[in-house]
């Protein structure tokens, strides 16, 4: 029996390791640094372009800011540079610096014309000093705090005018405590300076329009005192400590007053980062707790202003612009290794079970040629055992004929008693009418010897027909088939039987068709098969009064029904499936060996025919042979 096909599936091959574990730990630590430290210099890399991009959009948007305040301060201070020398041109509001002194008349004359200009010109204060550097004629000549009479000798502004020169000033102013712009003009009689001529312009109104600014706005001095700042505290304040000759010459000059001048305490750190420098501040005194925060510093010099515009601006916008850079950078890194991830998972997935398809594919081919291996093995030894069987049925079908034979002639022995009386009354006969014709010769009746020579030759063709019968069925024949006559076969049957049948007192009754039936069989040995049906038919009626044998013979296109009936006791129920068996026998021993009807089963067989047995209704046994029909006829041989 072939082995029961199994089922090649994952569960039942080899366990094999995953591409994941063949892998070495080291080389997986290694691919992670190498990911790690690509997505830290990736990161870095994006921070420093987005920090460089940030910082340069700021510095591009402050510098514009700058620019502005610039020209606006530019604007302010132009706008007045040319008024004291307007003044020093008017000859109503000189005159009382030139000649003999001038009267109160003349002196409130020129007031009230700085009065008006400086409403014109929208002037803080104008106003006229003589050579020793007191203030004679002023704007503000009506106000409780006038500067008339005070003495301004110590701003380097007059100096400068004295000298013949445009002065320009910033400082504090003394008695207004107000920051001022001062801008003063020589005024000359001929060659020779008679006087100086000073407008005042306030400049801390600008700084209310630069706190509406996003970043912080500046105006320091030389050194580094701020004068004009968008944030309120800061004001006389420093970036850095005085020094001490500074903070002397600002005291003589009196330019800032009272005013304690402190530096902010700031941090300062120069980074070299697109040429802009960067301070860190400290926190304002005001809110310690606040975190220091970074500008970014630009500045622009005003020379002829003698002083210098810086602006500060926020550095919290490039921070937000690092960080957010930097979170895309990552998320960015992190979606792109999931998705390389993703690909590489699939990929090794579908290289996993490939070599899993390849290893059962292997698997599956080794089962093949193994079970191609026992099946050539199989068919192999199948191929001897059809070549033993083979060798067997003909051994068993040269046995079977040997026992057909053996048992044909143990069938003759058994009719040699009948046989031999069916030779030896002819021979009797003959012998009696050869002893007869001999007396008759001697008498010379030749007629009547004559009529004893016919009857010898009649007694001898009798003989001569009894022999060739026994020829006949002692010959073997071949295990071949072929068209036979089956009403010859009944004859010769008979003929063999016909002293057995006298002797018995047994009546035959043949029906068969008018014309030759012909089946498929062989002579000697369906004359075989019908001696011992009727031979068993003799034995089986010994005991009954009736003795009827009935043979008859029907045919269909295919077929040839032979049927021999008796009037005997019929089979027992019990027996009618063995009678065909090999040494079945129900005759006394000695009386039958069982082997008749067994090889008459194999003598039918032979022809492609059937045997059966049964019991006829109205008693006796009957057995029917069915072979097949002849189409042509053919003339047997005997
Ligand atoms: P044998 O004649 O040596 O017994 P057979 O094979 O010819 O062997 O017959 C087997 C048995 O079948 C017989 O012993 C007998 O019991 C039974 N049998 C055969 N023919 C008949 C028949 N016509 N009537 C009753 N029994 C029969």
């Amino acid at each position: 029996m072939l082995p029961v096909e199994e089922n090649v599936s994952p569960s039942n091959l080899p366990p094999r390791q995953s591409t994941n574990a063949r892998r070495a730990p080291w080389r997986r630590a290694v691919a992670a640094l190498a990911v790690l430290s690509t997505a830290l210099l990736a990161v870095w890399i994006v921070s420093a372009w987005a920090r460089t991009r940030a910082v340069a959009q700021l510095a591009e948007s402050s510098h514009h800011v700058l620019s502005l305040v610039a020209e606006t301060l530019r604007g302010e201070l132009a706008k007045h540079e040319s008024t004291p020398f307007l003044i020093s041109q008017n000859p109503r509001i000189t005159r009382i610096l030139t000649g003999s002194p001038p009267s109160d008349a003349e002196i409130q004359t020129a007031n009230e014309d700085l009065e008006r200009l400086a409403r014109v010109t929208d002037a803080s204060d104008l106003y006229l000093m003589n050579t020793t550097g007191t203030t004679i004629a002023a704007s503000n000549w009506s106000d409780p705090r006038s500067f008339i009479g005070e003495n301004f000798s110590y701003r380097p502004y007059f100096t400068e005018a004295m000298k013949g020169r445009l002065g320009r000033y910033f400082a504090l102013g003394t008695t207004s405590g107000e920051r001022g712009y001062y801008f003063a003009h020589p005024v000359f009689d001929g060659r020779y300076v008679v006087g100086v001529a000073v407008v005042k312009l306030r400049v801390g109104d600008l700084e209310a329009a630069w706190r509406a600014v996003d970043h912080t706005i500046l105006v320091v001095d030389d050194d580094g005192v701020i004068f004009l700042s968008s944030e309120p505290g800061w004001v006389m304040r420093t970036m850095k400590p005085l020094d001490p000759e500074a903070r002397a010459r600002i005291s003589q000059q009196r330019r800032y007053g009272a005013a304690e001048i402190s530096p902010l305490g700031l941090d300062h750190r120069t980074v070299t980062e697109i040429g802009h420098a960067v301070i860190a501040l400290a926190p304002p005194p005001a809110s310690p707790s606040a975190k220091p925060a970074s500008y970014l510093v630009q500045q622009r010099a005003m020379p002829d202003a003698g002083w210098t515009i810086q602006i500060l601006s926020r550095m919290d916008g490039v921070a937000t612009a690092v960080n957010t850079a930097a979170a895309l950078t990552l998320a960015t890194l992190a979606a792109l290794l999931l998705a390389a991830s993703n690909i590489y998972l699939r990929r090794r997935r579908l290289a996993d079970r490939m070599a899993l398809q390849r290893s059962i594919t292997a698997e599956l081919e080794r089962r093949v040629a193994e079970r191609t291996d026992e099946l050539t093995q199989i068919n192999v030894r199948l191929e001897g055992e059809v070549a033993e069987r083979k060798r067997a049925e003909m051994e068993l079908r040269h046995t079977q004929g040997e026992l057909i034979q053996a048992s044909k002639l143990a069938a003759l022995g058994q009719m040699s008693a009948g046989l031999s009386h069916e030779l030896n009354q002819p021979l009797a006969a003959i012998r009696s009418y050869a002893e007869n014709a001999r007396a008759f010769l001697d008498r010379e009746r030749f007629e009547t010897v004559r009529t004893n020579l016919g009857a010898i030759d009649e007694l001898t063709q009798r003989m001569a027909s009894i022999i060739r019968h026994l020829r006949t069925y002692a010959r073997k024949e071949p295990t071949t088939v072929r068209p036979t006559s089956v009403n010859r076969a009944i004859d010769e049957s008979l003929g063999l039987l016909q002293r057995r049948i006298a002797d018995d007192d047994a009546t035959i009754t043949i029906e068969t068709p008018d014309h030759e039936v012909l089946a498929i069989a062989g002579d000697v040995r369906l004359q075989q098969v019908l001696v011992n049906l009727i031979a068993n038919a003799l034995d089986a009626m010994r005991t009954t009064p009736r003795r009827d044998v009935a043979i008859s013979v029907t045919e269909t296109t295919d077929w040839v029904t032979i049927a021999v009936k008796d009037t005997g006791p019929g089979i027992a129920p019990g027996d009618l499936g063995n009678v065909f068996d090999p040494f079945f026998t129900t005759k006394d021993v000695g009386a039958g060996l069982g082997l008749g009807l067994s090889i008459t089963y194999g003598i039918v067989q032979q022809f492609g025919g059937n045997i059966s047995a049964s019991n006829a209704p109205g008693g006796g046994a009957e057995f029917v042979v069915t072979l097949k029909a002849a189409a042509v006829p053919i003339e047997s041989a005997a």
